[in-house]
């Protein structure tokens, strides 16, 4: 049976992924899609040859579907999540799921008490590499897990040159683009809870008169003892990206790694040499679909959970508390950041 889509959102991320991965396998179709701007819902609509283009949420709920995909910009997830779960459709919702970890465990309650799924689309953890180092760690490859190193500081492509640095109230800056991804990714490949984060922000230039930040670093601390370092940012055109991982027995290098599509390589040194190790090259956002549509079966959870969502915001929300204040935060995904 098709899983029947509607689309919260004409954006560029639907646009680029997200359209194909529902359609990649047969067992999805878009429905309809919506726009706050009729004109544009019906261009978006016809451009990717989805049936119905509408411009309210009552008529997309209304529109025959079973689950919604939500990727507009940040302040409306909540509004647009909670109406949709309301009218009982299941709900994959981009990151950050809110603009606090306060309304995405709202988001979370309302789909446990209706019964819905709900998923984040947390790409990355979908990514063989991460996949495949996750493993290695839990198999004991590296020993005893000891620091982790994730370099995610990128540049933003001139279309994407708008709300992320001009609206902070839509979510903007880096830290809740970038840093809520990192968060996530750490914690899946480790498998474990960041319990702290110290941060630093930076307007280095592009997101500069706003308030916004495009650049921060991160300093995080594990229940385990492990401590890892996170660069984030818009604006370094040559940086490249990776993720690391060093443990008492050998370290993981992996290299360019953190990105949308299925590439890059995963690297393990120990006593015993270098060994590159092997993983899935599936598409990311493919297999995030794949996950739902399984879930919705009852074949498992979403690859990112509602709750993964509620972790990722709160320490996205933790690390811009610390910046602000000078301080370490605690992070607390059922109270919130405190200092
Ligand atoms: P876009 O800026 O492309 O789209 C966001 C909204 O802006 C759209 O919903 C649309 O409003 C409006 N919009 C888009 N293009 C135009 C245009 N040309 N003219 C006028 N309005 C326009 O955002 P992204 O796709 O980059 O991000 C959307 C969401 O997805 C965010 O929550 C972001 O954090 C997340 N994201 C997640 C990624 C991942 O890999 N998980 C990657 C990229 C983004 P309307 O729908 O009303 O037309």
């Amino acid at each position: 049976m098709s899983v029947k889509w509607g689309l919260i959102g004409a954006s560029t991320i639907a646009r680029q992924f997200m359209i194909n991965a529902i359609r990649a396998r047969g067992d999805g179709e878009i429905v309809a899609v919506m726009s706050a701007d009729p004109e544009r819902a019906t261009a978006f609509a016809r451009e990717h040859g989805i049936p119905d283009g509408v411009s309210t949420l009552d008529a997309l709920l209304g529109a025959g579907i079973d689950a919604v995909y939500i990727s507009t910009t940040n302040e409306l997830h909540l509004e647009q999540a909670l109406a949709a779960i309301n009218a009982g459709k299941h709900v994959l919702c981009e990151k950050p799921l809110a603009l606090t970890s306060a309304d995405a465990r709202r988001m979370v309650a309302a789909a446990k008490a209706a019964g819905v799924v709900l998923g984040t689309n947390h790409h990355l953890r979908n990514a063989g590499a991460h996949r495949a180092m996750r493993t290695a760690i839990a198999a004991g490859r590296i020993g005893r897990p000891i620091a982790a190193r994730v370099f995610h500081a990128v540049y933003l492509p001139e279309h994407l040159q708008g709300w992320r640095i001009t609206r902070p109230d839509a979510g903007g800056g880096a830290v809740l683009d970038i840093t809520v991804h990192d968060a996530d990714t750490l914690r899946f490949v480790l498998n474990e809870d960041p319990v702290e984060v110290s941060a630093f922000t930076q307007s280095a230039g592009m997101a500069s008169g706003q308030g916004l930040e495009d650049g921060a670093m991160c300093l995080w601390r594990f229940g385990s003892g492990v401590i890892a370092q996170s660069h984030e940012g818009f604006t370094t055109k040559y940086a490249g990206t990776g993720f690391e991982v060093h443990g008492s027995e050998g370290s993981l290098i992996a290299t360019g790694v953190m990105t949308q599509k299925p590439v890059g390589s995963v690297l393990l040194r120990t006593a015993k040499g270098e060994e590159e190790l092997a993983f899935d090259r599936e598409d990311l956002y493919t297999r995030s679909v794949r996950k739902f549509h399984a879930a919705l079966a009852g074949q498992g959870r979403p690859a990112a959970t509602g709750e993964d969502g509620v972790w990722s915001l709160a320490s996205a929300e933790a690390a811009l508390l610390s910046a602000k204040s000078g301080k370490a935060v605690s992070i607390d995904p059922e109270l919130g950041s405190a200092q």
